[in-house]
Protein backbone atom coordinates (compact mmCIF):
# COMPACT_ATOMS: atom_id res chain seq x y z
CA UNK A 1 0.00 0.00 0.00
CA UNK A 2 1.62 2.70 -1.31
CA UNK A 3 -0.47 5.43 0.24
CA UNK A 4 -0.01 7.42 3.79
CA UNK A 5 -3.18 7.13 6.23
CA UNK A 6 -3.81 11.21 5.74
CA UNK A 7 -3.31 11.32 2.06
CA UNK A 8 -5.62 8.15 2.33
CA UNK A 9 -8.23 10.04 4.10
CA UNK A 10 -7.85 13.20 2.68
CA UNK A 11 -8.79 11.41 -0.94
CA UNK A 12 -11.95 9.74 0.79
CA UNK A 13 -13.18 13.26 2.32
CA UNK A 14 -12.65 14.66 -1.14
CA UNK A 15 -15.17 12.66 -2.92
CA UNK A 16 -17.39 13.35 -0.39
CA UNK A 17 -17.47 16.61 -0.21
CA UNK A 18 -17.23 16.81 -4.34
CA UNK A 19 -20.18 14.25 -4.21
CA UNK A 20 -22.16 16.05 -1.51
CA UNK A 21 -21.39 19.26 -3.26
CA UNK A 22 -22.73 18.00 -6.54
CA UNK A 23 -25.67 16.33 -5.04
CA UNK A 24 -26.27 19.69 -3.12
CA UNK A 25 -26.54 21.25 -6.49
CA UNK A 26 -28.24 18.79 -8.82
CA UNK A 27 -30.66 17.20 -6.50
CA UNK A 28 -32.25 20.83 -5.45
CA UNK A 29 -32.34 21.67 -9.34
CA UNK A 30 -33.79 18.58 -9.84
CA UNK A 31 -36.83 18.75 -7.02
CA UNK A 32 -37.47 21.78 -8.19
CA UNK A 33 -38.10 20.54 -11.59
CA UNK A 34 -39.85 17.81 -11.13
CA UNK A 35 -42.34 19.14 -8.35
CA UNK A 36 -45.90 19.99 -9.38
CA UNK A 37 -46.94 21.18 -6.01
CA UNK A 38 -45.81 21.79 -2.57
CA UNK A 39 -46.76 18.52 -1.36
CA UNK A 40 -44.96 16.69 -3.98
CA UNK A 41 -42.04 19.35 -3.20
CA UNK A 42 -42.34 17.70 -0.03
CA UNK A 43 -42.33 13.95 -0.61
CA UNK A 44 -39.41 14.11 -3.46
CA UNK A 45 -37.39 16.27 -0.86
CA UNK A 46 -37.68 13.73 1.84
CA UNK A 47 -36.90 10.74 -0.75
CA UNK A 48 -33.70 12.93 -1.51
CA UNK A 49 -32.66 13.27 1.92
CA UNK A 50 -32.62 9.13 1.95
CA UNK A 51 -31.32 8.53 -1.39
CA UNK A 52 -28.49 11.22 -0.55
CA UNK A 53 -27.86 9.27 2.75
CA UNK A 54 -28.06 5.42 0.71
CA UNK A 55 -26.02 7.20 -1.50
CA UNK A 56 -23.21 8.74 0.68
CA UNK A 57 -23.64 5.58 2.74
CA UNK A 58 -22.58 3.11 -0.53
CA UNK A 59 -20.47 5.56 -1.03
CA UNK A 60 -17.97 5.39 2.60
CA UNK A 61 -18.56 1.70 1.99
CA UNK A 62 -17.05 1.50 -0.92
CA UNK A 63 -14.35 3.63 -0.44
CA UNK A 64 -13.40 2.39 2.77
CA UNK A 65 -13.62 -0.97 1.50
CA UNK A 66 -10.78 -0.69 -0.83
CA UNK A 67 -8.68 1.27 1.35
CA UNK A 68 -9.04 -1.57 3.86
CA UNK A 69 -8.22 -4.84 1.28
CA UNK A 70 -5.25 -2.31 0.27
CA UNK A 71 -4.41 -2.29 4.02
CA UNK A 72 -5.08 -5.91 4.16
CA UNK A 73 -2.75 -6.97 0.75
CA UNK A 74 -0.20 -4.69 2.56
CA UNK A 75 -0.57 -6.54 5.89
CA UNK A 76 0.01 -9.73 3.95
CA UNK A 77 2.58 -8.39 1.87
CA UNK A 78 4.63 -7.55 5.38
CA UNK A 79 4.17 -10.32 7.10
CA UNK A 80 5.60 -12.18 4.06
CA UNK A 81 8.25 -9.88 3.82
CA UNK A 82 8.69 -10.41 7.55
CA UNK A 83 8.82 -14.53 7.02
CA UNK A 84 10.89 -13.93 4.15
CA UNK A 85 13.37 -12.07 6.50
CA UNK A 86 13.74 -14.29 9.34
CA UNK A 87 14.80 -17.16 7.12
CA UNK A 88 17.26 -15.32 5.65
CA UNK A 89 18.60 -14.42 8.84
CA UNK A 90 18.48 -18.30 9.82
CA UNK A 91 20.64 -19.06 6.77
CA UNK A 92 22.94 -16.33 7.51
CA UNK A 93 23.42 -17.12 11.21
CA UNK A 94 23.71 -21.30 10.05
CA UNK A 95 26.67 -19.90 7.09
CA UNK A 96 28.40 -17.59 10.09
CA UNK A 97 28.38 -21.22 12.57
CA UNK A 98 29.88 -23.26 9.48
CA UNK A 99 32.25 -20.69 8.94
CA UNK A 100 33.33 -20.96 12.75
CA UNK A 101 33.17 -24.46 13.00
CA UNK A 102 35.36 -24.64 9.64
CA UNK A 103 37.84 -21.91 11.27
CA UNK A 104 38.61 -23.83 14.07
CA UNK A 105 38.65 -26.92 11.87
CA UNK A 106 41.61 -24.97 10.28
CA UNK A 107 43.32 -23.60 13.39
CA UNK A 108 43.19 -27.32 14.72
CA UNK A 109 44.50 -28.45 11.37
CA UNK A 110 47.41 -25.61 11.69
CA UNK A 111 48.18 -26.87 15.32
CA UNK A 112 47.83 -30.55 15.36
CA UNK A 113 49.13 -33.51 14.01
CA UNK A 114 46.67 -35.08 11.59
CA UNK A 115 47.49 -38.61 11.99
CA UNK A 116 48.08 -38.81 16.19
CA UNK A 117 46.26 -35.95 17.09
CA UNK A 118 48.95 -34.65 19.09
CA UNK A 119 49.85 -30.66 18.82
CA UNK A 120 52.82 -30.35 16.20
CA UNK A 121 55.65 -28.56 15.56
CA UNK A 122 54.14 -25.32 14.88
CA UNK A 123 51.86 -25.20 18.48
CA UNK A 124 55.11 -26.45 20.07
CA UNK A 125 56.93 -23.09 19.13
CA UNK A 126 53.64 -21.37 20.08
CA UNK A 127 53.72 -22.96 23.74
CA UNK A 128 57.55 -23.09 23.97
CA UNK A 129 57.82 -19.23 23.13
CA UNK A 130 54.93 -18.79 25.99
CA UNK A 131 56.53 -20.59 28.29
CA UNK A 132 59.93 -18.87 28.08
CA UNK A 133 58.44 -15.37 28.08
CA UNK A 134 57.14 -16.09 31.88
CA UNK A 135 59.79 -14.39 34.03
CA UNK A 136 61.71 -16.74 36.20
CA UNK A 137 60.70 -19.86 33.83
CA UNK A 138 62.80 -23.29 33.93
CA UNK A 139 62.07 -26.56 32.33
CA UNK A 140 63.57 -29.39 30.02
CA UNK A 141 62.61 -30.46 26.83
CA UNK A 142 62.94 -34.24 26.05
CA UNK A 143 63.39 -34.82 21.86
CA UNK A 144 62.50 -38.41 21.69
CA UNK A 145 62.80 -40.47 18.59
CA UNK A 146 61.90 -44.36 18.12
CA UNK A 147 64.84 -46.45 17.77
CA UNK A 148 65.03 -48.13 14.00
CA UNK A 149 61.44 -47.37 13.53
CA UNK A 150 62.24 -47.74 9.74
CA UNK A 151 62.83 -51.16 10.53
CA UNK A 152 59.62 -51.16 11.87
CA UNK A 153 57.57 -49.45 8.97
CA UNK A 154 59.78 -51.76 6.13
CA UNK A 155 59.03 -55.09 8.26
CA UNK A 156 55.16 -54.23 9.28
CA UNK A 157 53.95 -51.94 6.46
CA UNK A 158 53.21 -48.78 6.81
CA UNK A 159 49.17 -48.77 8.19
CA UNK A 160 50.75 -50.48 11.38
CA UNK A 161 53.78 -48.40 11.88
CA UNK A 162 51.04 -45.07 11.54
CA UNK A 163 48.76 -47.63 13.72
CA UNK A 164 52.13 -48.04 16.09
CA UNK A 165 52.10 -43.53 16.53
CA UNK A 166 49.09 -43.28 17.20
CA UNK A 167 49.02 -45.64 19.76
CA UNK A 168 52.63 -44.33 21.19
CA UNK A 169 50.65 -40.78 21.21
CA UNK A 170 47.43 -42.33 23.43
CA UNK A 171 49.65 -43.61 25.65
CA UNK A 172 51.53 -40.96 25.91
CA UNK A 173 48.82 -38.71 26.75
CA UNK A 174 47.12 -40.69 29.08
CA UNK A 175 49.95 -41.89 31.41
CA UNK A 176 51.97 -38.91 31.59
CA UNK A 177 50.54 -36.08 34.18
CA UNK A 178 48.86 -33.31 32.39
CA UNK A 179 52.35 -30.54 33.31
CA UNK A 180 53.63 -32.58 30.28
CA UNK A 181 52.89 -30.92 27.13
CA UNK A 182 53.18 -33.66 23.91
CA UNK A 183 54.00 -33.03 20.49
CA UNK A 184 54.24 -35.21 17.52
CA UNK A 185 57.22 -33.35 15.05
CA UNK A 186 56.59 -36.17 12.23
CA UNK A 187 57.73 -39.41 11.52
CA UNK A 188 58.85 -41.05 14.77
CA UNK A 189 60.08 -37.49 16.85
CA UNK A 190 57.83 -36.28 19.75
CA UNK A 191 58.63 -33.45 21.99
CA UNK A 192 58.00 -33.40 25.62
CA UNK A 193 58.25 -30.32 27.42
CA UNK A 194 58.47 -30.18 31.38
CA UNK A 195 57.83 -27.00 32.30
CA UNK A 196 59.13 -26.75 36.49
CA UNK A 197 60.79 -29.79 35.61
CA UNK A 198 64.54 -29.52 37.84
CA UNK A 199 67.95 -30.13 36.12
CA UNK A 200 68.55 -32.84 38.86
CA UNK A 201 65.23 -35.08 37.76
CA UNK A 202 65.55 -34.60 34.16
CA UNK A 203 67.40 -38.15 34.02
CA UNK A 204 64.98 -40.09 36.22
CA UNK A 205 61.75 -38.39 33.81
CA UNK A 206 63.81 -39.91 31.05
CA UNK A 207 63.76 -43.52 31.96
CA UNK A 208 60.16 -43.36 33.19
CA UNK A 209 59.22 -41.99 29.90
CA UNK A 210 61.44 -44.99 28.33
CA UNK A 211 60.31 -47.20 30.50
CA UNK A 212 56.95 -46.49 29.54
CA UNK A 213 57.29 -46.65 25.67
CA UNK A 214 59.45 -50.35 26.61
CA UNK A 215 55.70 -51.84 26.84
CA UNK A 216 54.98 -53.72 24.06
CA UNK A 217 52.07 -52.32 22.03
CA UNK A 218 49.27 -55.35 20.64
CA UNK A 219 48.51 -53.58 17.16
CA UNK A 220 45.93 -55.26 14.59
CA UNK A 221 48.52 -57.14 13.03
CA UNK A 222 51.07 -57.64 15.25
CA UNK A 223 52.66 -57.06 19.02
CA UNK A 224 55.34 -54.85 18.40
CA UNK A 225 58.57 -54.22 21.00
CA UNK A 226 60.22 -50.28 20.76
CA UNK A 227 62.65 -48.93 21.84
CA UNK A 228 63.47 -45.20 22.40
CA UNK A 229 66.50 -42.73 22.38
CA UNK A 230 65.90 -38.90 24.22
CA UNK A 231 67.56 -35.74 24.12
CA UNK A 232 67.45 -33.50 26.60
CA UNK A 233 67.45 -29.91 26.43
CA UNK A 234 67.08 -27.21 29.55
CA UNK A 235 66.05 -23.71 29.57
CA UNK A 236 66.97 -21.39 30.44
CA UNK A 237 70.54 -22.73 30.71
CA UNK A 238 70.60 -24.36 27.16
CA UNK A 239 68.66 -21.72 25.62
CA UNK A 240 65.86 -18.93 25.69
CA UNK A 241 63.98 -19.65 22.17
CA UNK A 242 62.30 -22.57 20.70
CA UNK A 243 64.59 -22.88 17.79
CA UNK A 244 67.96 -23.35 20.01
CA UNK A 245 66.30 -25.73 22.52
CA UNK A 246 65.03 -28.49 20.19
CA UNK A 247 68.30 -27.61 17.90
CA UNK A 248 70.42 -28.62 21.35
CA UNK A 249 67.79 -31.41 22.39
CA UNK A 250 67.87 -32.90 18.89
CA UNK A 251 71.85 -32.84 19.03
CA UNK A 252 71.27 -34.32 22.66
CA UNK A 253 69.50 -36.91 21.16
CA UNK A 254 72.18 -37.55 18.31
CA UNK A 255 74.34 -38.09 20.87
CA UNK A 256 72.13 -40.60 22.94
CA UNK A 257 71.90 -42.79 19.57
CA UNK A 258 75.61 -43.17 19.29
CA UNK A 259 76.34 -43.85 22.95
CA UNK A 260 75.02 -47.92 23.39
CA UNK A 261 75.48 -47.30 27.10
CA UNK A 262 72.60 -45.19 27.18
CA UNK A 263 69.15 -44.41 25.81
CA UNK A 264 69.22 -40.63 26.63
CA UNK A 265 72.03 -37.54 26.63
CA UNK A 266 71.40 -33.93 28.45
CA UNK A 267 72.78 -31.41 26.17
CA UNK A 268 76.31 -30.34 26.74
CA UNK A 269 78.24 -27.57 24.66
CA UNK A 270 81.06 -30.36 23.52
CA UNK A 271 78.12 -32.16 21.45
CA UNK A 272 77.80 -28.87 19.46
CA UNK A 273 81.33 -29.58 17.78
CA UNK A 274 80.48 -33.38 17.76
CA UNK A 275 77.88 -32.81 15.53
CA UNK A 276 79.21 -30.15 13.49
CA UNK A 277 81.85 -33.34 12.12
CA UNK A 278 78.71 -35.45 11.90
CA UNK A 279 77.13 -33.18 9.57
CA UNK A 280 80.30 -32.78 7.72
CA UNK A 281 81.03 -36.77 7.74
CA UNK A 282 77.56 -37.56 6.57
CA UNK A 283 77.80 -35.10 3.61
CA UNK A 284 81.21 -36.13 2.86
CA UNK A 285 79.72 -40.12 2.89
CA UNK A 286 77.13 -39.41 0.41
CA UNK A 287 79.15 -38.23 -2.05
CA UNK A 288 81.96 -40.82 -1.27
CA UNK A 289 81.25 -43.83 -3.77
CA UNK A 290 81.00 -41.42 -6.59
CA UNK A 291 84.03 -40.03 -6.05
CA UNK A 292 85.90 -43.85 -5.18
CA UNK A 293 87.14 -43.07 -2.10
CA UNK A 294 85.91 -46.47 -0.29
CA UNK A 295 88.62 -49.69 -0.65
CA UNK A 296 88.35 -53.39 0.83
CA UNK A 297 91.46 -54.43 2.98
CA UNK A 298 91.53 -58.09 3.81
CA UNK A 299 91.79 -60.07 6.80
CA UNK A 300 92.79 -63.72 6.25
CA UNK A 301 90.70 -66.12 8.32
CA UNK A 302 92.77 -69.67 9.40
CA UNK A 303 91.86 -73.01 10.52
CA UNK A 304 93.11 -73.63 13.69
CA UNK A 305 93.77 -77.46 12.94
CA UNK A 306 95.64 -77.59 9.73
CA UNK A 307 96.75 -73.87 9.74
CA UNK A 308 95.72 -72.99 6.40
CA UNK A 309 94.02 -69.84 5.12
CA UNK A 310 90.26 -71.00 4.80
CA UNK A 311 88.96 -67.20 3.50
CA UNK A 312 89.05 -63.46 4.20
CA UNK A 313 86.41 -60.50 6.09
CA UNK A 314 86.44 -57.94 3.79
CA UNK A 315 86.56 -54.84 5.79
CA UNK A 316 85.67 -51.36 4.67
CA UNK A 317 88.18 -48.07 4.24
CA UNK A 318 87.39 -44.68 3.88
CA UNK A 319 90.28 -42.50 2.55
CA UNK A 320 89.29 -38.98 1.72
CA UNK A 321 90.46 -36.36 -1.20
CA UNK A 322 92.70 -34.79 1.74
CA UNK A 323 94.31 -37.92 2.10
CA UNK A 324 92.36 -38.27 5.74
CA UNK A 325 91.27 -41.92 6.90
CA UNK A 326 87.70 -42.13 8.88
CA UNK A 327 87.90 -45.54 10.70
CA UNK A 328 84.34 -47.90 9.66
CA UNK A 329 83.43 -47.57 13.50
CA UNK A 330 83.02 -44.07 12.56
CA UNK A 331 81.21 -43.82 9.43
CA UNK A 332 79.01 -46.82 9.37
CA UNK A 333 77.03 -45.17 11.92
CA UNK A 334 76.23 -41.80 10.19
CA UNK A 335 75.78 -44.13 6.79
CA UNK A 336 73.34 -46.43 8.66
CA UNK A 337 71.54 -43.29 9.80
CA UNK A 338 71.31 -41.54 6.31
CA UNK A 339 70.68 -44.62 4.73
CA UNK A 340 73.89 -44.24 2.34
CA UNK A 341 74.86 -48.11 3.33
CA UNK A 342 72.87 -49.75 1.27
CA UNK A 343 74.77 -48.55 -1.56
CA UNK A 344 78.19 -48.51 0.40
CA UNK A 345 76.84 -52.53 1.26
CA UNK A 346 76.39 -53.52 -2.68
CA UNK A 347 79.67 -51.68 -3.05
CA UNK A 348 81.41 -53.80 -0.57
CA UNK A 349 79.38 -56.99 -1.40
CA UNK A 350 80.62 -56.73 -5.61
CA UNK A 351 83.85 -56.04 -5.15
CA UNK A 352 84.44 -58.36 -1.93
CA UNK A 353 83.12 -61.04 -4.96
CA UNK A 354 84.62 -60.14 -7.46
CA UNK A 355 88.03 -60.31 -5.36
CA UNK A 356 86.87 -64.11 -4.45
CA UNK A 357 86.20 -64.19 -7.91
CA UNK A 358 89.67 -64.04 -9.00
CA UNK A 359 91.28 -66.25 -6.01
CA UNK A 360 88.68 -68.57 -7.04
CA UNK A 361 90.31 -68.62 -10.52
CA UNK A 362 94.18 -68.34 -9.36
CA UNK A 363 93.12 -72.11 -8.20
CA UNK A 364 91.54 -71.15 -4.09
CA UNK A 365 88.56 -72.46 -4.95
CA UNK A 366 88.03 -73.49 -0.90
CA UNK A 367 88.22 -69.87 0.30
CA UNK A 368 85.01 -68.10 1.25
CA UNK A 369 84.67 -64.36 1.32
CA UNK A 370 83.08 -62.96 4.99
CA UNK A 371 81.07 -59.53 4.40
CA UNK A 372 80.09 -57.19 7.27
CA UNK A 373 76.49 -56.22 6.46
CA UNK A 374 74.50 -53.42 9.01
CA UNK A 375 70.96 -54.66 9.65
CA UNK A 376 69.50 -51.69 8.02
CA UNK A 377 70.77 -53.24 4.60
CA UNK A 378 69.74 -56.61 5.64
CA UNK A 379 65.74 -55.49 6.29
CA UNK A 380 66.20 -53.24 3.27
CA UNK A 381 62.94 -54.57 0.65
CA UNK A 382 64.52 -56.92 -2.07
CA UNK A 383 68.14 -57.41 -0.07
CA UNK A 384 67.89 -60.83 -0.34
CA UNK A 385 67.43 -61.03 -4.38
CA UNK A 386 69.99 -58.32 -4.99
CA UNK A 387 72.45 -59.91 -2.73
CA UNK A 388 71.46 -63.28 -4.93
CA UNK A 389 72.22 -61.47 -7.72
CA UNK A 390 75.76 -59.86 -7.35
CA UNK A 391 76.71 -63.13 -5.76
CA UNK A 392 76.21 -64.97 -9.05
CA UNK A 393 77.00 -61.98 -11.50
CA UNK A 394 80.42 -62.76 -9.93
CA UNK A 395 80.12 -66.79 -11.29
CA UNK A 396 80.34 -67.64 -7.25
CA UNK A 397 77.06 -69.08 -5.51
CA UNK A 398 76.17 -68.07 -2.25
CA UNK A 399 77.53 -70.62 -0.43
CA UNK A 400 81.07 -68.86 -0.94
CA UNK A 401 79.54 -66.18 0.93
CA UNK A 402 79.52 -65.56 4.67
CA UNK A 403 77.24 -62.57 5.88
CA UNK A 404 78.36 -61.23 9.23
CA UNK A 405 75.91 -59.18 11.25
CA UNK A 406 76.71 -58.07 14.52
CA UNK A 407 74.86 -59.73 17.81
CA UNK A 408 73.76 -56.42 19.17
CA UNK A 409 72.47 -54.66 16.06
CA UNK A 410 70.43 -57.69 15.18
CA UNK A 411 68.95 -57.75 18.95
CA UNK A 412 67.68 -54.12 18.64
CA UNK A 413 66.25 -55.15 15.55
CA UNK A 414 63.65 -56.55 17.56
CA UNK A 415 63.39 -59.61 15.81
CA UNK A 416 62.92 -58.15 12.23
CA UNK A 417 65.55 -59.04 10.40
CA UNK A 418 65.16 -62.83 11.57
CA UNK A 419 62.81 -64.04 8.50
CA UNK A 420 65.68 -62.38 6.27
CA UNK A 421 68.36 -64.50 7.56
CA UNK A 422 66.37 -67.06 7.16
CA UNK A 423 65.63 -66.24 3.49
CA UNK A 424 69.54 -65.74 2.90
CA UNK A 425 70.28 -69.06 5.19
CA UNK A 426 67.56 -71.00 2.25
CA UNK A 427 69.10 -69.05 -0.93
CA UNK A 428 72.84 -70.95 1.27
CA UNK A 429 74.73 -67.89 2.47
CA UNK A 430 76.58 -68.67 5.44
CA UNK A 431 75.76 -66.69 8.21
CA UNK A 432 77.96 -65.23 11.36
CA UNK A 433 76.79 -63.30 14.12
CA UNK A 434 80.02 -61.27 14.51
CA UNK A 435 80.82 -59.54 18.15
CA UNK A 436 79.73 -62.81 19.66
CA UNK A 437 78.97 -62.21 23.36
CA UNK A 438 78.90 -58.23 23.03
CA UNK A 439 74.81 -58.60 22.52
CA UNK A 440 74.22 -60.92 25.45
CA UNK A 441 72.01 -63.05 23.25
CA UNK A 442 70.32 -65.46 25.04
CA UNK A 443 70.66 -69.72 24.02
CA UNK A 444 67.16 -69.91 23.05
CA UNK A 445 67.11 -66.36 20.36
CA UNK A 446 70.71 -68.31 19.43
CA UNK A 447 68.38 -71.42 18.57
CA UNK A 448 66.10 -69.64 16.71
CA UNK A 449 68.37 -67.76 14.27
CA UNK A 450 69.88 -70.09 11.25
CA UNK A 451 73.47 -69.10 11.87
CA UNK A 452 76.08 -70.84 10.94
CA UNK A 453 79.38 -69.42 11.95
CA UNK A 454 79.84 -67.51 15.77
CA UNK A 455 82.53 -64.88 15.75
CA UNK A 456 83.99 -64.75 19.46
CA UNK A 457 84.62 -60.52 19.95
CA UNK A 458 87.81 -59.60 19.90
CA UNK A 459 87.22 -58.10 23.53
CA UNK A 460 86.72 -61.74 25.10
CA UNK A 461 89.91 -62.70 23.14
CA UNK A 462 92.26 -60.23 24.48
CA UNK A 463 90.59 -60.97 28.33
CA UNK A 464 91.68 -64.60 27.76
CA UNK A 465 94.41 -64.36 30.28
CA UNK A 466 91.85 -63.39 33.16
CA UNK A 467 90.85 -66.22 34.43
CA UNK A 468 86.76 -65.32 34.48
CA UNK A 469 86.72 -64.47 31.00
CA UNK A 470 88.80 -67.50 29.91
CA UNK A 471 85.74 -69.71 31.14
CA UNK A 472 83.68 -67.64 29.15
CA UNK A 473 85.41 -68.25 25.53
CA UNK A 474 85.63 -72.11 26.87
CA UNK A 475 82.04 -71.94 27.96
CA UNK A 476 80.64 -70.14 24.54
CA UNK A 477 83.02 -72.80 21.69
CA UNK A 478 81.34 -75.49 23.84
CA UNK A 479 77.77 -73.97 23.10
CA UNK A 480 78.76 -73.81 19.20
CA UNK A 481 79.89 -76.56 19.48
CA UNK A 482 76.96 -78.19 21.34
CA UNK A 483 74.95 -76.58 18.21
CA UNK A 484 76.73 -78.19 15.45
CA UNK A 485 77.69 -73.85 14.28
CA UNK A 486 81.21 -73.07 13.40
CA UNK A 487 83.35 -70.88 16.13
CA UNK A 488 86.26 -68.31 15.13
CA UNK A 489 87.71 -66.30 17.29
CA UNK A 490 88.51 -62.64 16.57
CA UNK A 491 91.21 -60.08 17.56
CA UNK A 492 94.09 -62.89 18.48
CA UNK A 493 97.27 -60.89 19.16
CA UNK A 494 99.14 -63.70 20.94
CA UNK A 495 100.33 -66.87 20.91
CA UNK A 496 98.62 -67.99 24.46
CA UNK A 497 95.27 -67.42 22.98
CA UNK A 498 96.21 -69.60 20.07
CA UNK A 499 96.65 -72.51 22.78
CA UNK A 500 93.83 -72.00 24.43
CA UNK A 501 91.72 -71.57 21.56
CA UNK A 502 93.62 -74.72 20.11
CA UNK A 503 92.86 -76.66 23.65
CA UNK A 504 88.93 -75.93 23.37
CA UNK A 505 88.80 -77.27 19.84
CA UNK A 506 88.05 -73.24 18.50
CA UNK A 507 87.65 -74.04 14.68
CA UNK A 508 89.07 -70.96 13.20
CA UNK A 509 91.07 -67.85 13.89
CA UNK A 510 91.75 -64.12 12.73
CA UNK A 511 93.86 -61.34 13.87
CA UNK A 512 96.20 -59.29 14.29
CA UNK A 513 98.95 -62.20 15.28
CA UNK A 514 98.70 -63.55 11.68
CA UNK A 515 97.65 -60.46 9.86
CA UNK A 516 96.30 -57.39 9.47
CA UNK A 517 93.71 -56.69 7.25
CA UNK A 518 95.52 -56.25 3.89
CA UNK A 519 95.35 -55.01 0.19
CA UNK A 520 94.15 -57.52 -2.71
CA UNK A 521 98.29 -58.24 -3.68
CA UNK A 522 98.71 -59.12 0.01
CA UNK A 523 96.40 -61.23 0.85
CA UNK A 524 97.32 -63.38 -2.47
CA UNK A 525 100.99 -63.03 -1.39
CA UNK A 526 99.36 -64.54 2.37
CA UNK A 527 98.29 -67.54 -0.10
CA UNK A 528 101.26 -68.36 -1.57
CA UNK A 529 103.29 -68.19 1.71
CA UNK A 530 104.04 -71.05 3.77
CA UNK A 531 100.73 -72.30 6.11
CA UNK A 532 101.08 -70.15 9.68
P1 LIG B 1 84.27 -56.36 12.81
O1 LIG B 1 83.46 -56.90 11.68
O2 LIG B 1 84.11 -57.04 14.11
O3 LIG B 1 85.74 -56.38 12.29
C1 LIG B 1 86.81 -56.68 13.07
C2 LIG B 1 87.53 -55.45 13.46
O4 LIG B 1 88.60 -55.79 14.29
C3 LIG B 1 88.18 -54.76 12.26
O5 LIG B 1 88.19 -53.37 12.53
C4 LIG B 1 89.59 -55.29 12.27
O6 LIG B 1 90.53 -54.45 11.66
C5 LIG B 1 89.84 -55.38 13.75
N1 LIG B 1 90.80 -56.44 14.08
C6 LIG B 1 91.11 -57.54 13.40
N2 LIG B 1 92.05 -58.25 14.07
C7 LIG B 1 92.33 -57.56 15.20
C8 LIG B 1 93.23 -57.78 16.29
O7 LIG B 1 93.96 -58.75 16.38
N3 LIG B 1 93.22 -56.85 17.28
C9 LIG B 1 92.43 -55.77 17.23
N4 LIG B 1 92.49 -54.91 18.24
N5 LIG B 1 91.59 -55.51 16.22
C10 LIG B 1 91.54 -56.42 15.21
P2 LIG B 1 87.74 -52.34 11.46
O8 LIG B 1 88.22 -52.75 10.12
O9 LIG B 1 88.10 -51.01 11.98
O10 LIG B 1 86.19 -52.50 11.45
C11 LIG B 1 85.41 -52.14 12.53
C12 LIG B 1 84.00 -52.55 12.34
O11 LIG B 1 83.40 -51.81 11.28
C13 LIG B 1 83.86 -54.00 11.92
O12 LIG B 1 83.95 -54.81 13.03
C14 LIG B 1 82.50 -53.99 11.29
O13 LIG B 1 81.49 -54.12 12.27
C15 LIG B 1 82.45 -52.63 10.68
N6 LIG B 1 82.71 -52.76 9.24
C16 LIG B 1 83.89 -52.84 8.60
N7 LIG B 1 83.70 -52.97 7.28
C17 LIG B 1 82.37 -52.98 7.09
C18 LIG B 1 81.53 -53.11 5.93
O14 LIG B 1 81.98 -53.28 4.80
N8 LIG B 1 80.18 -53.05 6.13
C19 LIG B 1 79.65 -52.90 7.38
N9 LIG B 1 78.31 -52.85 7.51
N10 LIG B 1 80.40 -52.80 8.48
C20 LIG B 1 81.76 -52.85 8.33
MG1 LIG C 1 83.05 -58.60 11.03
MG1 LIG D 1 83.74 -58.47 15.07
Amino acid sequence: MKERPHAAAWRITRIYLIMGCLWILLSDRIVELLAADTAAFRTLSHIKGWLYVGATAALLYTLIKSYLCELETAQHRALQGYHELAAAHQALEDANMKLEEHQEQLRRMAHHDHLTGLPNRRALFQTLSDVLSQEGSCGAVFFTDLDNFKYINDSIGHVAGDELLTRISMRLQEALSPAWHIFRLGGDEFILVLPEAKPLDVEEHARKLHALMGEPFSLKEATVHVTCSTGIALYPAHGNTPENLIKRADIALNRAKDEPASSFAVFDESMEEAMKERLELDQALRMALKKREFTLLYQPQYELATGRISGFEALLRWTRDDGSTVSPAKFIPIAEQSGVIVNIGKWVLSNACRFLRKLHELGYTHLTMSVNVSVLELIHPGYVDKATEIVRSQGLSPQDIELEITESALMESNGLAEAQLFLLKDRGFGIALDDFGTGYSSLNYLRKLPITTLKIDKDFIAAINSSEELSLVGEMIKIGKMMGISVIAEGVEDHSQVEFLTQHHCDKIQGFLFSKPVPEAEAIAKLQAPTA
